[in-house]
């Protein structure tokens, strides 16, 4: 079987633990199975920091299927120090706002020194996996640069712009957002094996994932929701949102940016049905246990969307694929 996922960092990386338990690999490490995953990552977030480029969906996948995350914090690396920050901060270095980890930076240099070196992000990531060995192949949703701004009434500042790392690390996406732009993706092309890895699917997910800075962000470079749109294998989309809030995070700034109430049903509607919209790309959509959703034109369920440990996750992995009518 072919499965596609498209993710961000969090939220996606805990949801492909999941897709893994389910097709029989180990969660975390490699493993062999006659199934492939293919991850579509958001870049969306990348950001360049102290001359390095910073890629924190990519690297929270990695790390966290490659057995190197911080599980307490979600992001970064466990046993993790911070002597390269506290320096920076002492030569009062701009941004002093962003958790950059020693161990981290390794990574960041790696990359950055490839870049510079001519490679795609791609190639890049595809040799960092080869530390990481995350048993799912990781696809950066495009290879140029792609950046999330969001438009902001700073206090005292004239600045209207600024990077979505700023405003959601800085200032907890606290600040009103007006819009969310991915600012290149217009001009950005899927990255290599993405468009093919789509039509040869089996079945597509949408993780749980912040459906407009990750989710959003990959349909928004140009072929990839058309290619969504006609893939043979059905779409199936799990809800990030609970009770009518997100989980653990801010994504209600998002939603709220872009005129969409926090709900499942909500955001499902925003993701759309295949069928009976122009632009849509869902086929079916869980919800979590309890709530209803009406979402013209796509199958609804309620399951437990709770990824409180890799086997619950399993489970509502197993869940999309019925929707799908596929056994796992
Ligand atoms: P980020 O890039 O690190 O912000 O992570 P993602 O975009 O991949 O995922 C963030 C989203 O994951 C948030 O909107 C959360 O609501 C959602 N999320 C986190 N934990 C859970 C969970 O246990 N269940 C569900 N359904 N969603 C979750
Ligand atoms: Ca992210």
């Amino acid at each position: 079987m072919k499965v596609v996922v498209v993710v961000g960092g969090v939220g996606g990386a805990r949801f492909l633990l999941g897709v893994k338990k389910l097709l029989g690999l180990p969660a975390v490490g490699p493993g062999e199975s006659e199934h492939e995953i293919t991850a579509v990552v958001n870049t969306g977030d990348d950001v360049w920091m102290h001359g390095l480029r910073i890629c924190p969906d990519l690297d929270t996948c990695m790390y966290t299927l490659g057995g190197g995350i911080d599980t307490e914090r979600g992001w970064g690396q466990q046993g993790e120090t911070w002597v390269v920050k506290e320096q920076l901060a002492k030569y009062g270095a701009d941004p002093d706002w962003f958790g950059l980890g020693d161990k981290d930076i390794a990574t960041h240099l790696v990359r950055t020194r490839m870049l510079r070196a001519g490679y795609p992000l791609s190639a890049v990531t595809e040799a960092l996996c080869d530390r990481w060995k995350p048993g799912v192949r990781l696809l950066p949703m495009t290879d140029d640069r792609v950046e999330t701004h969001v438009v902001v009434d700073i206090p005292e500042e004239d600045r209207k712009a600024i990077h979505f790392q700023e405003w959601w690390v800085r200032y907890q996406a606290k600040l009103p957002a007006q819009s969310i732009v991915p600012v290149g993706a217009e001009e950005a092309e899927p990255g290599p094996g993405v468009l093919d890895a789509i039509s040869e699917a089996d079945v597509v997910l949408f993780a749980p994932s912040n459906p407009v800075v990750s989710v959003g962000t990959v349909l928004a470079v140009p072929g990839l929701r058309e290619a969504i749109r006609k893939t043979a294998g059905m779409v199936v989309g799990v809800s990030p949102i609970i009770g009518g809030k997100p989980l653990r995070g801010m994504a209600d700034a998002c939603l709220t940016a872009i005129g969409v109430e926090t709900s499942s049903q909500a955001v499902g509607r925003y993701y759309g049905s295949r069928q009976c919209s122009d632009d849509g790309v869902l086929d079916a959509w869980l919800v979590h246990t309890g709530e209803a959703a009406d979402v013209p034109g796509v199958a609804v369920r309620a399951v437990p969307l709770l990824m409180s440990d890799v086997d619950a996750t399993a489970e509502m992995v197993r869940a999309a694929f019925e929707m799908a009518g596929l056994d796992a």
